[in-house]
C-alpha cells in the first residue's frame, strides 16, 4: 500500500533518478522522451512546500511550484510569502501560478514563470490554453494521461502509485502532480492528514504571532 511521508517521497525521488528521467519545466514544447515534469500545486501550506523543496534540492531534483495569489490559507504578498518565493528560486525550482478561475495574475513581485494551472478546475475550462501562459493541463503536457500523467490527489493514485514504474522507466515521459501538504505530515488517510496540517498550521501561526511582537 502507498503511504505518504517525507521518507516515502525521498524513495519516489530516488525512483525518478533510477529511471534516468531528466527533470524539466513547462517550457512550451511537448515533453521529450525521458523527461519528467514534477509539479506541485500549493493549496494550503507554503511551509510544507519549502520543506519539500529542500528535500528535492538535497537530492538534485528540480520541480515546478505553483503558488496561489488568492489562497484562503496563505498570503503570497506577505513577507513570509515573498520569502517563500525567494527560497524556492534559491533552491533552483520553477515558480508559477496556481490560479483561481478566472483570475490569472502575473503582477506579484518578483513574478512568476509563465506556467499556471487552475485550482479545483471545472472540466470545461481545465485544459484550455491561457494567453501568455503555459497551462500545465493542456493536452501537450498531459498526453493521453494513461502513461504520461499521475496525480496524488487526496492521497489516491488514480492510475496507480508510480514509484515502481518510474524506477523501471516505463513512462515515456511523465507529468507528476504532487501536493506537498499530503506528504509532509507523515500521515496516510485524509482525516489524519488534514488534522496534521492543522497542527502544523497552528504552530506556524504562533511563530508569526511571535514575529509580530504580540508579547506572547
Ligand atoms: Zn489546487
Amino acid at each position: 500500500m502507498s503511504d505518504f511521508s517525507p521518507t516515502r517521497y525521498i524513495e519516489l525521488l530516488q525512483a525518478i533518478q533510477t529511471g534516468g528521467y531528466l527533470l524539466t519545466g513547462f517550457d512550451g514544447a511537448e515533453p521529450a522522451v525521458g523527461t519528467l515534469l514534477l509539479r506541485h500545486d500549493v493549496d494550503m501550506s507554503l511551509e510544507d512546500a519549502i520543506a519539500m523543496a529542500e528535500l528535492e534540492h538535497a537530492h538534485g531534483v528540480q520541480a515546478t511550484y505553483l503558488l496561489m495569489t488568492r489562497s484562503v490559507f496563505y498570503n503570497l504578498a506577505s513577507p513570509a510569502g515573498l520569502s517563500a518565493i525567494s527560497r524556492l528560486r534559491e533552491l533552483g525550482h520553477w515558480v508559477g501560478h496556481h490560479a483561481l478561475h478566472p483570475h490569472v495574475e502575473p503582477t506579484i513581485d518578483p513574478g512568476f514563470d509563465r506556467v499556471m494551472a487552475w485550482h479545483n478546475p471545472q472540466p470545461d475550462y481545465m485544459a484550455d490554453a491561457v494567453p501568455g501562459w503555459a497551462n500545465a493541463m493542456e493536452p501537450r503536457f498531459t498526453g493521453d494521461f494513461e502513461w504520461t500523467y499521475r496525480s496524488d490527489s487526496n492521497q489516491t493514485w488514480r492510475r496507480g502509485d508510480p514509484l515502481a514504474e518510474l524506477a523501471a522507466a516505463r513512462f515515456p515521459w511523465l507529468q507528476l502532480l504532487i501536493h506537498p501538504v499530503l506528504w509532509m505530515g507523515s500521515t496516510t488517510g485524509m482525516p489524519t492528514t488534514i488534522d496534521s496540517f492543522l497542527d502544523r498550521d497552528r504552530a506556524a501561526r504562533l511563530e508569526h504571532l511571535h514575529e509580530d511582537n504580540l508579547g506572547l
